[in-house]
């Protein structure tokens, strides 16, 4: 068993703390603006690491999608911008099931273009009435002719108006289906969304009997869930990348506090209960870290089979992250209620984390359904 990086990933992640750095100065207003920041998207595509969410026959950086790459990209991106790190995991969790299902001509038409940040894709699972329980979606494909008809609306899509096109996820006579639509067909609009606690790129979509050919198709008609799953596979346990990144960034802006701040003769740091709060919080971050490395690893070699690591990975370190980045603002005192400061912007980036792409309840019944499953 090897516990380090080998050296391609310590590249990325050097590549990854490079970008971190260089977009560091515009990462306030951006993580404060619910529109897309081109300061960022330039960053992003400077960077080519975008091509990690393609493989390398469409212009991709290795041959496969590498789970514990995005990872890694994520951790260091996350730790300094919540805008950045949601444009860069959207590039792969809006096209994946381009690459995973598309037909050659979808691949070469959107995969390069995805690779190098040309274009922006957005998965659109939820709806009004449909968010954990997916299969209560009410947009729906009709077969007319040789044609498909597309009816519905979609919510809190990440991307939508600066999409250059949506994965869409609907109901087809009994069972479920994705289609590819390009953002400009006729009939697509995007509606607003309310403003959440930490802003991010959001709306909906109406689909308005929006007409396209039967090649719109992503995989077999009735195989919707099935690709919905194999995108899980690969890029749930990147959110727990993005959580350790944070709680990471908090506890540094939390030890840089306590360690000068004085107070009854001695730094917060040095009084019992701050110092126990510091010492539980690393150890939860690297334990969190452990287990996501090694459910990115286990995903790199077969992804649907790592699905319930990937599950608890990303359980264990959204709860962490907000246990964590609660502790930090708590021994940062009335510093750490600051607007806009990076405590408490983390603070508030890190509740969204429980909820989307598995919310924490969801995932432990998965993963208690697993367990049951596996125990002889
Ligand atoms: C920042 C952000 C970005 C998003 N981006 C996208 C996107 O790009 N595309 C997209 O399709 N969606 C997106 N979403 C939506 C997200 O996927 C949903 O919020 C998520 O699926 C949860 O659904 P819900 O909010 O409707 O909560 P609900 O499903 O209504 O759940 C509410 C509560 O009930 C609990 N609950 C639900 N079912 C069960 C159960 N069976 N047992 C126990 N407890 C349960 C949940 O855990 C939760 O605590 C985004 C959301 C956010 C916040």
């Amino acid at each position: 068993m090897n516990f380090d990086l080998e050296t391609r990933y310590l590249e990325i992640q050097r590549e990854a703390l490079d970008l971190a750095r260089k977009i560091e100065h515009i990462a306030v207003a951006a993580d404060a603006s619910n529109d897309l920041h081109p300061g960022m998207l330039a960053a992003l595509q400077k960077s080519r690491l975008s091509g990690l969410m393609v493989p390398a026959e469409y212009g991709g950086r290795f041959e496969n999608i590498d789970p514990l790459a995005i990872c890694l990209v994520r951790e260091a991106l996350m730790a300094t911008s919540s805008h950045m790190d949601s444009l860069f995991a959207l590039q792969g969790i809006g096209s994946y099931a381009i690459t995973a299902a598309g037909s050659d001509k979808q691949r070469a038409e959107w995969l390069p273009r995805v690779a190098r940040a040309d274009v922006l894709p957005a998965l659109a699972l939820t709806e009004p009435e449909a968010g954990s329980d997916l299969k209560a979606v009410k947009t729906e494909i009709r077969t007319k002719g040789d044609r498909l008809v597309l009816n519905g609306a979609k919510a809190f899509i990440s991307n939508a108006g600066v999409a250059g096109f949506y994965v869409v996820f609907a109901k087809e006579d009994a069972s479920f289906s994705i289609v590819l639509v390009p953002a400009d067909t006729q009939g697509v609009t995007v509606t607003p969304s309310p403003e959440l606690i930490a802003p991010h790129v959001l709306g909906g979509v109406k689909f308005d009997n929006v007409t396209l050919p039967d090649s719109a198709r992503l995989g077999a008609p009735g195989g919707g869930l099935k690709l919905v799953l194999a995108t899980l596979s690969i890029f749930r346990v990147s959110v727990a990348g993005a959580a350790v990144g944070l709680a990471q960034a908090a506890l540094e802006e939390a030890v840089r506090h306590t360690r000068t701040r004085e107070q009854f003769g001695r730094p917060l740091a040095k009084l019992g209960p701050v110092a126990q709060m510091l010492g539980d919080s690393w150890t939860e971050v690297e334990m969190a870290r452990l287990l996501a490395y090694r459910a990115a690893s286990m995903a790199r070699r077969d992804p649907a089979a790592a699905l319930p690591q990937s599950s608890m990975a990303k359980l264990a370190a959204s709860e962490m992250a907000s246990r964590v980045v609660d502790r930090c603002v708590q021994v940062m005192g009335r510093w750490g209620l600051v607007h806009n400061s990076k405590i408490e912007r983390l603070y508030r980036q890190a509740r969204a984390m429980r909820i989307y792409e598995g919310s924490s309840e969801v995932l432990r019944l998965e993963v208690a359904r697993e367990l049951v499953r596996i125990v002889p």
